[in-house]
């Protein structure tokens, strides 16, 4: 049943992969092996994107003409509609709205009814209008069509009961940074890391990393995580409350905050809501964009043990909260971003309890046994440029065995006095330079000896493939080979030195 499930929802993603090739950059909602919790298998779905918000924002910004005096009305009245009015800062005459994203072709469809004041628009293509003359008064409809699993993490979509807003796709691209107003259905109400004045404006220094959840009866619970704000937003009905998710919330943040010393400057919102597509094969889905987590759970998922599957998906993507949407680096460096976060979202699960040693292990098993059911032909970071039209989620799968590899070479070398999550304090200490090359800033980080720097370049920067049969026995550990997969066992006549190592990474002998 499990093996089942993850090879079907693979061969899903594998599908999505087909339709969007030609597109460069696109979602991707690998199911991925994490941590046993109580003999119940997690899943890891990421869809997460902001890596590649990252060189999208920067052709953006060039043509960004469009201030925060500009003033948006986003009005909803109907299922699946949207009306947007807005008052631009700047007279323009050509306006364009993102069509193609995140594996979704023809977002521009969506736009409807497109006016200007003053002006004779004419449709160029889907998703531009143009005009003759100047007008910075315009306002559509956007007809949203169902949510689909494919885009569900991605775009804006709205029931009958709740939204999720992603402004990215709503708004045209000229527009960045403006104020934002709500004219919602009686009873409902919005939420968002972007603070609201007295007037109820919404004030959006990023129109790429604004997400607003709008809904009937959302629930809200507010904390400070040692000075980092944080809002739980629920919206349907859980078996668990606000302060239960803001608990594991909590824990994790704390951590990563330890891990990198870096506090987050913006107020952080979790929103969990009901997955809006009944899909049996489908548990939830998360993105984290900008200070926004939204977590789409399967109401049918049947979870026994909400608690540890909240921290589970949590250590994952509240790390994303740092890595890297508080790093100013730019390129594609998915493989660290993705991949290292895999890797340090199991150790973190393993240090708040969790998992205990052995799932540690036996996640790593899986995942090498779902590295190995593809070729590695080509570098990590070669895989990171290609990351959407790559097959078997090479960046999640290797990157996660390659941070492990890492992580016990650093433990070794150094005598047990460093550790990978190391390297994220010396991320975050300010030494890397805004809009640096992310994959060069990562090297010279995680490079920082003449060992590691040559491990990196072997893993990273070279094809080279992993074999933990070649590299762990050095560690005192090995792979089994069964008939239930790949198992990473510890060996019975440790070293001192091997035994010092595997107890710090959480061995117990
Ligand atoms: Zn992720």
């Amino acid at each position: 049943m499990y093996t089942n499930s993850l090879l079907k929802s693979l061969s899903e993603t594998e599908k999505a992969r087909r339709i969007s090739e030609q597109v460069r950059k696109r979602g991707l909602s690998p199911l991925l092996p994490l941590p046993n919790s109580g003999g119940k298998p997690l899943f890891l779905t990421c869809s997460f994107i902001c890596g590649s918000l990252f060189s999208i924002l920067s052709i953006f910004l060039s043509a960004n003409i469009v201030n925060a005096q500009t003033r948006v009305t986003i009005s909803v009245s109907n299922p699946g509609q949207i009306k947007v009015d807005a008052e631009l800062s700047t007279r323009i005459r050509s306006w364009s709205f993102r069509n193609a994203y995140a594996g979704v072709l023809g977002i521009g469809e969506r736009i409807e009814d497109f006016r200007a004041a003053d002006a004779d628009v004419r449709k160029a293509a889907v998703g531009e209008y143009r005009s003759e003359r100047e007008s910075s008064r315009i306002s559509y409809t956007v007809k949203l069509s169902k949510p689909t699993l494919a885009d569900v993490s991605h775009l804006t979509w709205l029931t009958d009961d709740r939204g999720v807003l992603m402004l990215a796709d709503l708004l045209p691209t000229e527009v960045s940074s403006f104020s934002a107003t709500f004219v919602l259905p009686e009873g409902w109400t919005v939420e968002s890391s972007s603070p609201r004045d007295a007037n109820g404006r919404y004030e959006v220094a990023e129109a790429e990393k604004a997400v607003f959840c709008i809904g009937k009866a959302l629930r809200k619970s507010s904390t400070t995580v040692q000075g980092m704000p944080l809002d739980i937003v629920l919206s349907g009905n859980w078996p668990f409350k606000e302060r239960d998710a803001s608990e594991r919330a909590t824990k994790v943040m704390e951590r990563y905050l330890a891990l990198t010393g870096f506090r987050l400057r913006d107020k952080s919102v979790i929103v969990i809501a009901p997955l809006p597509i009944g899909d049996a094969k489908t548990s939830w889905k998360a993105e984290t964009r900008g200070s926004t987590l939204v977590l789409l759970i399967n109401p049918d998922a049947g979870f026994k043990f909400w608690k540890s599957q909240l921290t589970v998906i949590f250590t994952h993507e509240v790390l994303h909260l740092w890595v890297p949407n508080s790093l100013k680096l730019e390129g594609d460096y998915d493989w660290f971003f993705e991949g290292f976060t895999m890797y340090t979202a199991l150790r973190t699960a393993l240090d708040l309890g969790v998992i205990d040693f052995k799932e540690y292990l036996a996640t790593l098993g899986r995942v090498y046994d779902q590295y190995r059911a593809h070729p590695d032909t080509l570098s990590l970071i070669e895989e990171s440029e290609r990351r959407w039209a790559s097959s078997g989620s090479p960046v999640y799968l290797k990157g996660m065995l390659v941070a492990f590899l890492y992580d016990l070479l650093v433990r070794k070398e150094s005598g047990g006095q460093r550790t990978l999550a190391d390297s994220y304090r010396d991320l975050f200490s300010g030494r890397l330079a805004d809009s640096a090359d992310g994959n060069t800033a990562i090297i010279s980080v995680l490079g920082s000896t003449p060992v590691s720097r040559s491990f990196i370049k072997t893993y990273v920067e070279n094809s080279t493939e992993v074999d933990l049969n070649k590299v762990l026995p050095a560690y005192g550990m090995s792979v089994l080979f069964t008939g239930k997969g790949s198992q990473l066992r510890v060996e019975g006549d440790l070293n001192p030195d091997q035994k010092q190592l595997l107890r710090s990474l959480g061995y117990q002998d």
